[in-house]
């Protein structure tokens, strides 16, 4: 479905990037897991066109698509999930939900892909008319998640959504994360320093430091090698 093919991304003279390779397929959840600055973020953000890299490729569906516009990629159906969540504070909940849902003008399947999102997360029905920015931070990364979907992406972006958030709602918010994958046949890029929580619901994974990916294999190998252990999930 997706390939990045080494690719170099920089701000300004910094490389923050270094020849970054791999492939999504569809259906699957892959997980790209690392330290603190090893260029995760940097790696969605090119995929989804804010920050483009400067040399490689970016082929979606067979498609190149690095020198597109982050708009257009949305189009084609990639929808990102950034750090930090950036729901609108003064909408209300159904407001942020409609707004994910922007491109589109088929509103009878709207609605019921609003009440998909409900169903998955009662909570935001419950406070379907309250301000965005009043929401926990839980509650506030189910409906980043849930204004992602109302886009219909076919693959989702999502970038560490366990940041900041309490062990049960963490494990709560990667259920679902692998209940849309199944059920709505959302292919998933998880980006994730959670390496456990994320290993855990991904099919394979990539591990990157300074700017490059070290290590790949299916998830539950990555689960049990010994470095990986040792570096990311505190054994
Ligand atoms: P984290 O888990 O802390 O979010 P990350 O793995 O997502 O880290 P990136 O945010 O991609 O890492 O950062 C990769 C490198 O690029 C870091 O050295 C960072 O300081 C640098 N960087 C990121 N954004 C910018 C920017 N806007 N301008 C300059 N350097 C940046």
């Amino acid at each position: 479905m997706l390939e990045v093919r080494n690719i170099q991304t920089y701000y300004g003279n910094i490389q923050a990037l270094k020849n970054v390779s791999l492939t999504i397929n569809e259906g699957e959840i892959v997980t790209l897991i690392g330290a603190n600055g090893a260029g995760k973020s940097t790696t969605l953000m090119s995929i989804c066109g804010v920050t483009p890299p400067r040399h490689g490729e970016i082929v979606f569906r067979g498609q190149p698509i690095q020198n597109l516009s982050a708009e257009k990629i949305v189009s084609l159906g990639i929808c990102q999930v950034p750090e930090g969540r950036h729901i609108f504070p003064q909408m209300s909940v159904l407001e942020n939900l409609e707004m994910g849902a922007y491109m589109r003008n088929d509103k009878a399947a709207i609605k019921s892909d609003i009440d998909y999102v409900f169903e998955r997360f009662p909570i935001l029905e419950q406070r379907r008319q309250q301000a965005g920015g009043t929401l926990s931070g839980g509650e506030q990364q189910m409906l980043a998640i849930s204004r992602a979907l109302l886009a219909r992406p076919s693959l989702l972006l999502l970038d560490e959504p366990s940041l900041g958030l309490a062990p049960l709602i963490i494990k709560q918010i990667f259920e679902i994360v692998k209940k849309i994958n199944v059920e709505s046949n959302t292919t998933v890029f998880l980006v994730e320093q959670n390496a456990n929580q994320a290993l855990k619901i991904a099919h394979r994974g990539y591990v990157m430091e300074n700017g490059a990916i070290t290590l790949e294999d299916k998830a539950e190998n990555l689960l049990s090698n010994e470095d990986v252990k040792k570096a990311y999930l505190g054994m």
